[in-house]
């Protein structure tokens, strides 16, 4: 039995450094273009990001749609002051009562991210709620994980879609994206690097990546260690233990976030984040 021919190709875009890459190779006419876009808003994005996405969008040639299931830090927030929903929950640490460390269920890139997207393309192809995508309609989704992630490629739970991981298959890295984005977008349009994407309190951050927050986009910082403060509030998550935002379960403003190098140590690793919920 042959596959349906894909009705409709979809561009998942994060607006990080992969997927901006993979959006303007489309627009170079390096990879096969999308039918469209969807970017999934969490509104906790850094501010760099939404400021990315205000110079790439107009320079794809395909439109983007841009979905949310809400503000995730007002929900969190609004579960912290025991109103709203108690679940929209990132993986945040917790310290349990005799110390020891937890981590929350990851609730958040389900919620936020990956059903809104489902949602969208349901509605571009015509399938109301509850009904059954038709057994002859095939969708790809585009996925910009890079080789050095490959491990992060899954296969799409739905029947009706497939994944595709042009720089995996191109055996493109994260560092050859930044190496094209260099070349076909800072030096080209005169713009900065893509940011990182991902909720200014994401707890998947490394130091690295919370450092630069602090000192290059203050603000944000600022939101991050608010939502760390709320998410000790009693009853947060319905839990006896108490949330941190980071690893080392002390407040965010709090935690020492000097280099090993700062710290006389060895820099054995360039720790980069990958900042990416994996959609
Ligand atoms: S970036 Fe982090 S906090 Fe935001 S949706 Fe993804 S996993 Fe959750």
């Amino acid at each position: 039995m042959t596959s349906p021919t894909p009705l409709l190709r979809i561009l998942s875009l994060g607006a990080g450094v992969q997927s901006s890459t993979i959006a303007l190779m489309m627009a170079n006419g390096e990879i096969p273009p999308a039918d469209r876009a969807i970017f999934a808003d969490t509104h906790a994005e850094p501010a760099e990001v939404y400021r990315h996405l205000d110079r790439l969008l107009p320079r794809l040639p395909f439109p983007t749609d841009v979905v949310s299931a809400g503000d995730l830090g007002a929900e969190i927030l609004a579960a912290t002051a025991g109103a709203g929903r108690n679940d929209a929950r990132p993986p945040f640490y917790v310290k349990n009562p005799n110390g020891s460390r937890g981590i929350l269920r990851r609730q958040c890139t389900g919620d936020y991210k990956i059903d809104v997207i489902r949602k969208r393309v349901r509605e571009l192809l015509g399938v109301e709620r509850g009904r059954r995508v038709p057994a002859d309609v095939m969708v790809t989704q585009v996925i910009g994980i890079s080789l050095d992630e490959a491990g992060r490629m899954k296969v799409s739970q739905d029947k009706w879609q497939t994944n595709e991981y042009p720089l995996v298959d191109r055996r493109i890295s994260r560092w050859e994206c930044e190496r094209w984005l260099a070349k076909n977008w800072c030096e080209r349009f005169g713009y900065p690097m893509p940011p990182k994407s991902a909720c200014v309190f994401c707890p998947y951050r490394r130091n690295v990546e919370w450092r630069r927050l602090r000192d290059e986009a203050p603000e944000d910082f600022q939101r991050a260690v608010d939502i760390d403060r709320a998410i000790r509030s009693p009853g947060y998550g319905r839990l006896v233990g108490e949330c941190y935002v980071h690893d080392s379960m002390v407040p965010l403003e709090l935690v020492d976030l000097s280099t090993a190098a700062e710290n006389g140590q060895p820099n054995l690793w360039d720790d980069e984040c990958d900042g990416m919920c994996g959609v």
